[in-house]
């Protein structure tokens, strides 16, 4: 009865002295690793979006939550009139950022995606423009 007891607390001695692994969040903050893949955000080329609607994305997209509407500038050239993500349907797999033929999409470091209202898990071109 006594030996289980003591090889509990071996184990529980052993561990109190190790390194800690769990982080004071959101007082420290992680190490983000390379290749995270994180929020979205839209490349800018020329102080516009290098999206040029060819709806690959839309289109890889196992979720379906891409939702892109083309339109068409003055010199007859194509851009993403609407640009918008579901972040609650997203499954961050990044296929998205692998279709894309102009490098006009990538996945940030941004992880705290927590939001009251659903309408806001709808990211919208504007807000995917402005995220580093
Ligand atoms: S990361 Fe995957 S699920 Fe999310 S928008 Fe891109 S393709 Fe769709
Ligand atoms: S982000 Fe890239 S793949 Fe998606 S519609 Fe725009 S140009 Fe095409």
């Amino acid at each position: 009865m006594i030996m289980p007891l003591l090889q509990g607390l071996k184990i529980t001695f052993s561990h109190m002295f190790k390194k800690t692994i769990t982080l004071q969040y959101p007082h420290e903050r992680p190490n983000i690793p390379p290749g995270f893949r994180g929020l979205h955000a839209l490349n800018v080329s020329h102080d516009k979006a290098k999206c040029v609607a060819c709806y690959l994305c839309p289109t890889v997209c196992p979720a379906k939550c891409i939702t892109v509407e083309a339109g068409e500038d003055a010199n007859h050239d194509k851009y993403a009139a609407k640009y918008e993500i579901d972040m609650l349907r997203c499954i961050f797999c990044g296929y998205c950022v692998e279709a894309c033929p102009v490098d006009a999409i990538r996945m940030t470091d941004t992880f705290e995606l927590a939001n009251m209202k659903r309408a806001d898990f709808v990211f919208t071109k504007e807000t995917l423009l402005e995220k580093k």
